[in-house]
């Protein structure tokens, strides 16, 4: 069997026609577009055409499209820009505890220049509770940011309900929609959001290049200086081929959305039902229906995610675990840890990622695999000859599916 690639909320693979798309705008039409000579002309118009499509894919204005250099950037770009413009008004932030660090450490570095953030509590399937919002406005806020789907376990907020206590209140309300775009339906108007962070990359078009939408009316300062492009909200010369197969890319991924999400949905189905029956100890992370079409988050209890990673790699299945290892420390992930996990049992977690190429061939392999992995694992693990001893739980201790 060839390699099964399960890890597509951290990339997903180029569409073949994206990347042929860019290609000219490398090549043939590599002017700049903001020169005013014909080579400049004939890249600005795709740009502008391209910017028309994203904001049509998200029920926007194409004036209120902002391109960055990805997900990381627009979350940066949001939280920081509108936290400075708006400071008159007041100094106060609240977010989730759950966030991607594109936000949580740009809610960080503004509590170290007098700004004050509340990180709200998620509840046991990673869920944000409006009322919860809605308690932690005080006069002093000017920003709620909540993203609408979890990259870790899949959970979907209720970012229509948290826009709306947001608005009431005159406090504007950002949403990192990365992981949603493509997965399920996103419109500014109907979820109330007045910015959202996308990246072309998650939805299978190149990486480096993504977007902040920002509401028309939204008070926002640059970040980054140096040049007028982008009406002087995000300077730098722009990155043509790039916003090219972003534009295509997202058109493909929306039109293709309701389908994706059902077939996605009956293989990462299967793949609960299936690992829990074969496994013990066992948990699923995240919502058990509201919940990405393409996300599944497993822990099981006694090993390590790592050593479960590098067991699967062998076996070619490429997923992703719940610990920082790439930070080299150890630590298990904020948001596991968010949704009361222990450290053991957020250390013995898995992510598998659907995508649009999976076959359900590739989902039985994994399957048949993944149980015989987690067994020899748990052969050489001491934590797991001692479970029936004083102190551990039951076998359906932490089985909530
Ligand atoms: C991947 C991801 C980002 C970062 O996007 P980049 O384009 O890789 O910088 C931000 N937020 C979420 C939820 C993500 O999954």
């Amino acid at each position: 069997m060839n390699k099964i690639y399960l890890d597509h909320s951290a990339t997903t693979r180029t569409d073949e026609d994206v990347a042929s798309a860019m290609l000219e705008y490398m090549t043939d039409n590599f002017g700049n577009p903001s020169s005013i000579h014909s080579f400049g002309r004939s890249a600005r118009k795709p740009v502008e055409e391209a910017r028309e499509k994203i904001a049509q894919a998200i029920g926007a204005e194409p004036n209120e499209i902002i391109f960055t250099s990805g997900g990381t950037e627009a979350d940066n770009l949001a939280v920081r820009g509108v936290a400075y413009a708006n400071k008159k008004r007041g100094n106060h932030i609240i977010t989730s505890s759950i966030e991607h660090h594109a936000v949580l450490d740009s809610c960080k570095a503004l509590e170290r220049e007098g700004f004050q953030v509340t990180y709200l509590p998620v509840d046991e399937y990673g869920m944000v509770n409006p009322d919860d919002v809605r308690n932690a406005l005080t006069d002093q806020t000017i920003l709620v940011s909540v993203m609408h789907a979890n990259n870790e376990v899949g959970t979907i907020q209720p970012i229509k309900e948290i826009g709306a206590v947001a608005r009431e209140n005159g406090v504007f309300f950002h949403s990192d929609t990365v992981q949603s775009i493509g997965k399920i339906p996103v419109n500014v108007n109907e979820l109330n959001i007045d910015l959202l962070s996308v990246s072309a990359h998650k939805f299978y078009g190149p990486k480096g290049i993504g977007c902040l939408y920002m509401r028309k009316g939204v008070r926002m300062l640059p970040i980054s200086f140096g040049g007028s492009q982008e009406r002087k909200r995000r300077p730098g010369t722009l990155n043509v081929p790039g916003i090219i197969g972003f534009g295509l890319a997202i058109e493909k991924a929306v039109k293709s959305q309701p389908e994706q999400a059902s077939s996605q949905a009956l293989l990462r189905d299967k793949l609960i039902k299936e690992l829990t029956n074969k496994i013990d100890y066992v948990k699923l992370n995240g919502h058990p229906t509201e919940r990405l079409p393409n996300n599944v988050n497993l822990s099981f209890q006694f090993i390590e995610g790592e050593s479960l990673l590098l067991s699967l790699d062998m076996k070619g299945i490429a997923a992703s675990s719940g610990s920082a290892c790439t930070s080299g420390s150890l630590d298990p992930s904020h948001v596991l840890l968010a949704l009361g996990l222990s450290h053991e049992i957020a250390h013995g977690s898995l992510r598998l990622t659907l995508g649009k190429d999976n076959t359900e061939a590739e989902i039985d392999y994994v399957i048949q695999v993944l149980p015989e992995i987690v067994e020899k694992l748990r052969a050489m693990s001491p934590l797991y000859a001692n479970r029936g001893k004083a102190g551990h739980q039951s076998k359906e201790c932490c089985l909530n599916v």
